[in-house]
């Protein structure tokens, strides 16, 4: 169609999925176009625990293929993304253990040699009583394990794989929704609705990476698939910090469920996550009561600080998408991912369950599907570039500090620590722009504000307080609005903008 803009790829859904794709196949000198209607990183990719990991429990339902892959990954992912991946961790008592100990035991073996692990350390034990990591807990007697898995900033990770596909020639068209398409032959005709208006693409692949919305979107475009996806709510509550130490601690329910505590922004405590099936529309979910309480309950049982209701200073929650193995409880569905290409006219790629630990590989594998439709594209090379502002110097995100300590000396060295573990080496983009502007709300500044509209695709106070920080967290409620008022002020003409 004469004037329509053509893609190879128009891929919808900007969570980690999608963005992983596009930045994959923009790499590999395809043509790409995702549309997300909301924000990048809005739904499922910013409501997860923020492992990226094996899965320990996975082994008990053995899930080995899955398991093998999201432990390479883990190595990966920390040494392309190392400002925004680090290594944790994981603290398990075997007193008072819902599984005996050599059981444990054998899945940490099999943890510690599944994965190919080089840098991160193996399993190791400890006595509760001596040890400083049982500071906090109620039960102290006995052994427990510790072993190590990543955390990462899960919706930094989103808008760091659009970044570089972007960087690579990708269009990324935020708050922009897939309203309509039609398949001819060869080529798909879409109609998408942003702040724009309206607008008319072709493209010769269509990938559904909606998540939760992946059978909706099949639906809209008259399709059917032969795979169905179950959609599982997960919430989270933050407490202020339950015990001193960088360690998690894995909590072991009588129901079997494990629940995670883990130490979150300086000053407090992630617990999370429950498991139910959910019925309704992903749109926004929020955490019910019963699963404040279980959440509650993980934590009286398992530390000495007395918390409440009172003390909760964040709840998210979140819709996995996941592959639907037939699995009648919410815990056990497979969190394996499978891809379904339809190319009944011209081709649709769907994606039906993941991982954040395993978006890379999924994204390699969706290139790999379509290789037979595009035969030029170029060869896997993600898992060594590193994702913008990971290419950080050898001893990492503390040298990266140091160094910056010396080149902005006038710069607060809180600043200086946090623009560093947040955007690694891009942090000089903010750092040098001049002036770094009046202070909005703490140490945001009006420079990196200007940087998150312009490079990574940011519009309300929200997007900025808790999706490209979680400065939210640190700030008073007065910020949204002052913040809002700069925004309005600003110009919203983004270098990425659709
Ligand atoms: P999403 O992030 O939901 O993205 C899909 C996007 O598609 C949405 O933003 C939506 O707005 C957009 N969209 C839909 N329809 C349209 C349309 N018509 N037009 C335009 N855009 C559209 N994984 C881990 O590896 N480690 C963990 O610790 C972990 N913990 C988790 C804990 C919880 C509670 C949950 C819920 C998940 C967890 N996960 C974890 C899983 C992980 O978060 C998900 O697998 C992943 O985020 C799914 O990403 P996605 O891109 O498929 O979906």
């Amino acid at each position: 169609m004469s004037g329509t803009p053509t893609f190879d790829l128009l891929i919808v859904g900007g969570g980690i999925n999608g963005a992983g794709i596009a930045r994959d196949a923009a790499g590999r000198g395809l043509k790409v176009l995702l549309v997300e209607k909301d924000d990048l990183a809005s739904h499922t990719s910013s409501a997860s625990t923020k492992l990226i990991h094996g899965g320990l429990r996975y082994l008990e339902q053995l899930e080995f293929r899955l398991v093998r892959e999201s432990l390479a990954e883990r190595e990966r992912l920390w040494r392309i993304a190392p400002h925004i991946v680090h290594p944790l961790d994981f603290v398990v008592q075997q007193s008072g253990s819902t599984r005996p100990a050599w059981l444990v035991r054998l899945g940490l073996l099999l943890y510690d040699h599944l994965g190919g692990r080089k840098r991160l350390p193996p399993t190791r034990t400890f006595d509760l009583a001596t040890d400083p990591r049982g500071a906090g807990l109620k039960n102290r007697a006995g052994k427990a394990f510790a072993y190590a898995d990543c955390f990462v900033d899960d919706s930094r990770l989103v808008i760091l794989n659009a970044m570089d596909a972007a960087e690579r020639g990708a269009r990324i068209a935020t708050r922009t929704e897939l309203v309509h398409a039609e398949r001819g032959t060869e080529m798909w005709q879409a109609t998408l609705i942003g702040s724009q208006g309206q607008e008319r693409v072709s493209a010769r692949v269509l990938v559904n990476a909606a998540g939760p919305w992946v059978a909706d979107l099949l639906r809209r475009l008259h399709l059917e698939s032969r795979r169905h996806i179950r959609l599982v709510k997960g919430s989270h509550i933050v407490l202020p910090r339950l015990y001193a130490g960088a360690h998690a601690v894995l909590i072991q329910n009588p129901d079997r469920r494990v629940v995670f505590a883990i130490p979150f922004e300086r000053d407090f405590t992630l617990v999370g996550t429950t498991d139910s099936f959910w019925e309704g529309e992903p749109g926004s979910p929020a955490i019910d009561d019963a699963e404040v309480a279980y959440l509650l309950d993980s934590v009286h049982r398992t530390f000495v600080r007395p918390v409440g209701r009172d003390d909760i200073v964040w709840t998210f929650s979140g819709i996995r998408p996941l592959f639907d193995d037939g699995s009648r409880s919410a815990a056990r569905v497979t969190r394996d991912y499978s891809l379904d290409l339809d190319l009944q006219g011209a081709p649709v790629l769907s994606v039906f369950g993941g991982k954040l630990t395993t978006y890379r590989r999924l994204a390699e594998q969706v290139l790999h599907r379509l290789h037979p439709v595009f035969p030029r594209t170029g060869e896997p090379w993600t898992g060594s570039a590193p994702l913008p502002g990971g290419d950080l110097p050898e001893r990492g995100p503390a040298e990266l500090i140091t160094r910056l300590q010396t080149e902005f000396s006038e710069t607060s060295g809180a600043l200086l620590d946090r623009l560093a573990r947040t955007y690694g080496t891009r942090a000089r983009q903010i750092l040098s722009a001049g002036e770094l502007g009046t202070a909005i709300a703490g140490d945001l500044t009006e420079s990196e504000v200007r940087h998150l509209v312009e490079h990574e695709w940011a519009r309300t106070a929200e997007d900025i307080l808790f999706r490209r920080t979680k400065l939210g967290l640190h700030l008073p409620a007065t910020a949204a609005p002052r913040l809002e008022e700069v925004l309005r002020h600003m110009n919203c003409g983004s270098t990425h903008a659709a």
